[in-house]
């Protein structure tokens, strides 16, 4: 048994088949990249799976759970979104403190979780700043912050690094992978940029028009890719 076991999501917003039947076994720890063009149906994948979005059809099993219907704050899991989400009117700890506030954590005890977490993600002496002050990679940072706090079960990013310049976005990448590896924690992250699924994944699933084409290791992706070019 796979610790995510994704099987036949079927999904329609009125006549538009968004999802088409996808499945797909991760095991934990995977980092797996979600890679295709633009209205293919990644974002709507994501929401399914973190139930901020219902399905049609299919389950959606975590850790041996059937969560298909669990509603999104019981299933535990971590969300990163492209545009920058923090509340603007909030320091960066206020932010990190949010989540844990509606998990009712005592305050002293949100303060350790919060340094450790700031820590993780190298922003420590920024605890007092507002989101206005920070580069877009910081804010980014806050809101991966943010999503790892609880140490969910899961961690989806939907192309959180297409907002931020391409100098920074390397970085970025090899932090993002850094503190997954640390953390081992399952990850799906979305991308349309094809090397920086390549760079980051251990697989990498091609989605287009609402299915899945193939599933491969960066390695084999780079060799069937190379042999179509030659
Ligand atoms: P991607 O993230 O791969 O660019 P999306 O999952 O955002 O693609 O969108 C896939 C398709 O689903 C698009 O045709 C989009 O218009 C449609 N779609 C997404 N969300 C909604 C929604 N809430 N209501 C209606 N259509 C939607
Ligand atoms: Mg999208």
């Amino acid at each position: 048994m796979s610790y995510m076991e994704i099987s036949n999501i079927e999904k329609s917003f009125d006549k538009n088949e968004v999802l088409k039947g996808i499945s797909l076994n991760i095991e934990q720890g995977e980092f797996v990249s979600l890679l295709g063009p633009s209205g293919c149906g990644k974002s709507t994948l994501l929401r399914c799976l973190s139930g901020l979005e219902t399905i049609d059809k299919g389950t959606f099993v975590l850790d041996r759970n059937d969560v298909t219907e669990t509603p999104a704050q019981n299933r535990n899991i971590g969300m990163v979104f492209q545009q920058y989400s923090l509340f603007p009117n909030m320091t960066v700890e206020e932010n990190l403190s949010f989540p844990l506030t509606i998990q009712k954590m005592p305050k002293a005890d949100q303060k350790a979780k919060i340094d450790d977490v700031l820590n993780i993600v190298g922003l420590t002496d920024k605890k007092k700043a507002y989101p206005g002050n920070l580069s877009g990679g910081q804010q980014q940072r806050v809101a991966l912050a943010r999503a790892i706090i609880s140490r969910p079960k899961v961690l989806l990013l939907d192309e959180p690094l297409s907002a931020i310049d391409a100098k920074l976005r390397k970085n970025l990448q090899i932090e993002i992978r850094r503190i997954q590896q640390e953390l081992n924690i399952t990850t799906i992250f979305v991308t349309h940029d094809q090397d920086e699924a390549m760079s980051m994944s251990d697989r990498i699933c091609l989605l287009n028009d609402g299915r899945i084409e193939q599933v491969s290791s960066p390695i084999e992706l780079y060799t069937k890719l190379s042999l179509i070019h030659i």
